[in-house]
């Protein structure tokens, strides 16, 4: 199974500097011998891994990645300075293609892999390398050669980071909908029937995560339907549950809400089941007051008042806050991992 987020970025080496003509002019030397100096190459483009990024999200806030051009050579035998290479941080996990010709590039595998995307232009040469016996004095030199340009497509299997977990109707879809920066692909879904809804945060503290519902899982397992174990292995790769809860339900009784799900979770999973789960009261814009005040005497009753949070999706109320504390969640858990 495969989430696949995608970029589409274009880069661009620099162009390499111009050769110098130039002769010597020094107190009485009448004609000095030529002294122009090479044009520097161009910066090169590289994509590096790094490890700390989970999606592709930041690498498409640019359009264009340019390189610096190299400067041009100068008289008195100096070559122009090579232009700044430029590094863009990407996933470990990333397939580089040619937009092009969707020729594979690279494959990023590793943190702190460098892979050339973009060539700098070579400097051009400057006269003072064209003196032979037979040229003294050559009045030319070389224009630096143009750096290498692409459109670049990168591909990247994504895990989700979050998984939602709830009743039918809690309000997962549309939370997604609203806390998402950015929609991946979902290639391959081996499910037809039960697609999952997935997207990319752009998280305040620099981290982006992906969060996806888990459909299927309980409105599945309510009508008995057996679920693939590929869609259960992907799950189980999330680092954290969001457990939502309908608050403005006037009908569904709260063991329903919540103790039933956590019991469906145990079925399916053991290790679904131990996750780190926050537990959201959802739509509270239109909250039942009174399911409300019980829930909350519950969850302090189950000794989880850390981690619980009210959001409405709808009037946006809370929803930072929640975001915040997944974010901080996950930038532990991938501390504990190194
Ligand atoms: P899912 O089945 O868990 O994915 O639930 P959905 O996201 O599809 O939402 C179910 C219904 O609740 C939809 O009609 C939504 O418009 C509504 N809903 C979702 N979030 C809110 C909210 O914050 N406030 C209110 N009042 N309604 C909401
Ligand atoms: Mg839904």
């Amino acid at each position: 199974m495969k989430f696949i987020d995608v970029a589409k970025i274009h880069v661009k080496a620099g162009d390499g500097g111009r050769g110098c003509v130039s002769f010597r002019r020094e107190k009485f030397v009448p004609r000095g011998g030529p002294d122009g100096g090479n044009g520097g190459d161009g910066g090169d483009v590289y994509l590096v891994g790094d490890e700390g990024k989970s999606t592709l999200l930041d690498v498409t806030f640019k359009a264009i990645y340019k390189a610096k051009r190299g400067e041009h050579g100068r008289g008195k035998d100096q070559h122009g300075k090579k232009g700044d290479d430029v590094f863009i941080k990407v996933p470990v996990g990333t397939v580089v293609k040619d937009y092009e010709n969707g020729e594979i590039i690279a494959d990023i595998t590793e943190h702190g892999q460098k892979v050339l995307v973009a060539k700098g232009g070579k400097g051009g040469r400057g006269n003072m390398m064209f003196v032979s016996p037979t040229q003294r004095a050559p009045r030319y030199a070389e224009d630096g050669e143009p750096g290498e340009e692409k459109i670049l497509l990168l591909e990247l299997k994504l895990i989700a980071d979050v998984g939602i977990v709830g009743y039918p109707n809690a309000g997962k879809s549309t939370f997604i909908s609203v806390v998402s920066a950015a929609r991946p692909k979902i290639a391959d879904y081996p499910f037809t029937t039960i697609t999952p809804n997935l997207g990319v945060v752009k998280g305040e503290y620099g981290e982006s995560f992906v969060i996806a519902d888990m459909p299927g899982l309980i409105e599945g397992a309510h009508k008995g339907v057996g679920l693939g174990t590929q869609f259960l292995r992907h799950i189980e790769r999330t680092r954290l549950l969001l457990h939502f809860v309908d608050s403005s339900d006037f009908e569904t009784p709260m063991d329903i809400r919540y103790e039933k799900i956590r019991e469906e979770l145990e079925k399916y999973s053991d290790e679904l089941s131990k996750k780190k789960e926050i537990i959201v009261a959802t739509k509270v814009d239109a909250a039942n007051e009174e399911f409300l005040d019980n829930f909350r005497k519950y969850i302090e009753q189950i000794g989880k008042k850390n981690d619980y949070y009210e959001v409405s999706a709808l009037t946006k109320n809370g929803v930072k806050e929640l975001l915040k504390r997944v974010e901080k969640e996950i930038i532990s858990l991938n501390e504990k991992d190194k």
